[in-house]
């Protein structure tokens, strides 16, 4: 018995076969290639007739969707949405303790000796929080959506740019609960994006310790949260109590569409809102 080739296997996953498939064995060359012929074609028809749909109707990709009706929930409930720098310096990465030798260190993408293409949304909403706190009256929420750029090995839920959701909420009453406070920010923007099955876990970080994640039905990250006071807080200026959580968007595409690939959620030239252009 044979089974598909590499070559196969390969233009049929990323035309969306299902992975079950992909293991079938056949008696000879002739009758698997017979197979893949007929399998490439009604996927391509399939991806066609989804191209077909999406010019007619949505007409731009799921994540930007999904990022407007987020930022949509989290300003209907008091939340500020900021729009800080992409480019941060090496300084602002230092006081999140990212120093140099660091895990994440190796991980950021640096411009030059000082300047450096933002790994995460939190110096640049430490520093917001910061600024807006002197001004604004408690409690203060505050939220970005944007890319954030890390260089770790790419693979089906990692990319070297994606795109960030940071919420934070600073000054909660005395009294509150901050994991319940937590669990309900991310209830928002999980119900909002329509995820079942999603739990929260204990997990640690490198640069918060100890964490509590969101995480889907099959167990992928969706975010990380944090709480302060934090040892943090002081090189920044912040003395009161927060909580907040990073959301991954693609991630939560792949979450929300059943989408397996990262590939196909994010940034990309060979996909289109997930559609293989190549057909
Ligand atoms: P992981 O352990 O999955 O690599 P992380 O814990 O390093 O993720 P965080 O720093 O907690 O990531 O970032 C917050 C969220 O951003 C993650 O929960 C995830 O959804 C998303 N994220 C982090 N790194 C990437 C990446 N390289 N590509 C896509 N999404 C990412
Ligand atoms: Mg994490």
């Amino acid at each position: 018995m044979i089974q598909f080739t590499e070559e196969q296997r390969h233009r049929l996953a990323e035309l969306g076969a299902e992975a079950a498939g992909l293991d079938a064995a056949f008696e000879d060359a002739a009758q698997r290639n017979r197979a893949f012929q007929q399998w490439e074609s009604r996927l391509v028809a399939g991806q066609q007739q989804r191209l077909e749909q999406w010019c007619a109707e949505r007409r731009r990709p799921f994540i930007l969707e999904l990022e407007e009706r987020l930022a949509v929930a989290l300003r209907a409930e008091g939340f500020l949405q900021m729009h800080t720098p992409l480019i941060i310096s090496r300084a602002r990465l230092e006081k999140m303790g990212v120093f140099s030798g660091s895990i994440m260190e190796k991980q950021v993408f640096w411009l030059d000796d000082r300047r450096c293409l933002r790994p995460m949304l939190a110096p640049n909403l430490y520093e917001c929080m910061r600024e807006l706190g002197r001004l604004r009256p408690r409690p203060l929420r505050l939220f970005e959506v944007g890319p954030c750029f890390r260089r770790e090995t790419q693979g089906q839920r990692h990319a070297n740019e994606f795109t960030m959701l940071n919420l934070v909420e600073m000054g909660v009453p005395e009294g509150e609960d901050l994991r319940e406070r937590l669990l309900r920010w991310g209830r928002l923007v999980l119900d909002t994006a329509g995820i079942a099955g999603w739990r929260m876990v204990g997990e640690e970080s490198s640069v918060y310790g100890e964490t509590d994640d969101f995480v889907d039905a099959n167990g992928m990250e969706l975010a990380s949260s944090a709480v302060g006071p934090h040892p943090l807080d002081a090189p920044w200026g912040i003395m009161e109590n927060w909580v907040g959580i990073g959301f991954g968007l693609e991630r939560l595409c792949m979450a929300a569409t059943g989408e397996s690939n990262m590939a196909r959620a994010g940034r990309s030239l060979a996909y289109i809102n997930g559609i293989r252009l190549h057909l």
